[in-house]
């Protein structure tokens, strides 16, 4: 008998382009991993040690659906004093990761129909949330001539009367831009022109190398910003599954309601640990940014003097190369280039039409995996630029 179909949306679900690469890279044993956004740094000895004590004393239970109310107050204290606006329990969810977070937001915010408007290049995952709540994704550019700032003056053109909310990633994935205070601003000011909800996704909010980061809450005046944070990237926390969104105690009511039926909760032991993480030493998050802006500059140097034309990233930890003139979309390059080179990267198509011009490249590898891999790629763009 045939079955019947399966959803829609979640078939039409497009696959993410990292995936694939990580998935073919499994047949070279020996390959160099600059594809993947994963730190590899451990999550610091402190951070586990408390996570280990908590399950001894018996956080192994579920905790309420918005998380422990110790690690709210913990998150609205930190958000108040390092991201400069108001905060209270009510307005903190502990989440599932800052994937769970989005999720939430996307979810809290968007009919069937709705349109969204979404960074180009920015994280899949935008596309493949809106989708599963069958909105319309609406691309806005972010071009390398300018920085990769969201251009002002042409975002009006994008909004039709079933817009709904525009998403912010500063810093971004994957292009390491930050977005200024006063460019930020503008976009809370354009979203309050527009009457759109403002998901923000500061996943990398303490990955900043010479800029600030500027939370779009701290210009907000109505509630209509999300703002979605996250443990996996600050303090190496990718594996625990553990962020949080400050919304208003509306919005904060529909999470709770959407996590009770997803996740029920974050892990109870992740969220002791995202405790200890808030309350003990933060010299570990100096530590790995000081790593990260390290390996930027050598990977500058090194496409410099490849004469590779480049940007400096000013905080995440990603690059874009680009791979224009070599003849390939980024998807078979990416492919090709790891069949011959043994070296993965992301291609750049996966993060939006824009992207097909670059492959983006970790800077969460070691030192030595970034040099070599990028010593190869650029002979590799170079050769086929010639051919
Ligand atoms: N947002 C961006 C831009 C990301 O790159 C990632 C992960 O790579 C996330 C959100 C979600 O990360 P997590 O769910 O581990 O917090």
């Amino acid at each position: 008998m045939t079955l019947k179909p399966l959803s829609t949306s979640a078939l039409e679900m497009p696959r993410s382009g990292i995936r694939a690469v990580l998935d073919l890279a499994v047949r070279y044993p020996d390959a160099i991993h600059l594809e993947i956004g994963q730190p590899n740094f451990s999550t610091p000895e402190h951070i586990i040690a408390s996570a280990l004590l908590a399950a001894q004393q018996g956080f192994t239970k579920y905790t309420p659906n918005a998380g422990l109310l110790s690690l709210r107050e913990a998150i609205a204290a930190k958000v108040r004093r390092e991201n400069g606006f108001p905060a209270a329990t009510e307005n903190i969810i502990v989440t599932t990761g800052g994937m769970g977070g989005l999720y939430s937001a996307f979810t809290a915010v968007l009919n069937p129909g709705d349109e969204l408007l979404v960074p180009d290049p920015g994280y899949p995952n935008y596309a493949m949330v809106a989708g599963l709540c069958r909105a319309q994704v609406v691309r806005y550019p972010l071009d390398a001539e300018t920085g990769f700032q969201p251009d002002l003056e042409s975002l009006p053109r994008l909004v039709t009367p079933r817009t709904k909310a525009i998403v912010v990633n500063s810093p971004s994935n994957p292009t390491g831009s930050i977005i200024p205070a006063e460019g930020m601003a503008a976009l809370v000011a354009f979203a309050r022109a527009h009457d759109l909800y403002l998901i923000s996704d500061e996943c990398y909010e303490k990955i900043i190398f010479d800029a600030q980061h500027v939370s779009p809450a701290s210009y907000d005046e109505d509630g209509r910003v999300l703002s979605i944070f996250s443990f996996s990237k600050t303090y190496a926390m990718t594996g625990w599954r553990v962020g949080y969104a400050v919304v208003t105690p509306e919005v904060a009511a529909i999470f709770v309601k959407l996590q009770e039926a997803t996740v029920a909760c974050a892990s109870s032991v992740s969220q002791k640990a995202a405790e200890a993480a808030l309350s003990g030493p933060q010299d570990c998050i100096e530590t790995m940014t000081h790593a990260y802006r390290r390996r930027r500059d050598r990977a500058l140097a090194i496409l410099q003097r490849h004469g590779s034309p480049t940007y400096t990233p000013q905080g995440a930890f990603y690059l874009l190369v680009d791979i224009s003139g070599c003849g390939q979309n980024s998807d078979q390059f990416a492919r090709d280039f790891l069949a011959q080179e043994k070296v993965a990267v992301a291609p750049g198509r996966t993060f939006g039409p824009r992207g097909d011009r670059y492959v983006r490249i970790s800077l969460a590898a070691s030192e030595e995996e970034i040099e070599v891999g990028l010593e190869r790629l650029c002979s590799y763009i170079s050769q086929r630029r010639s051919q």
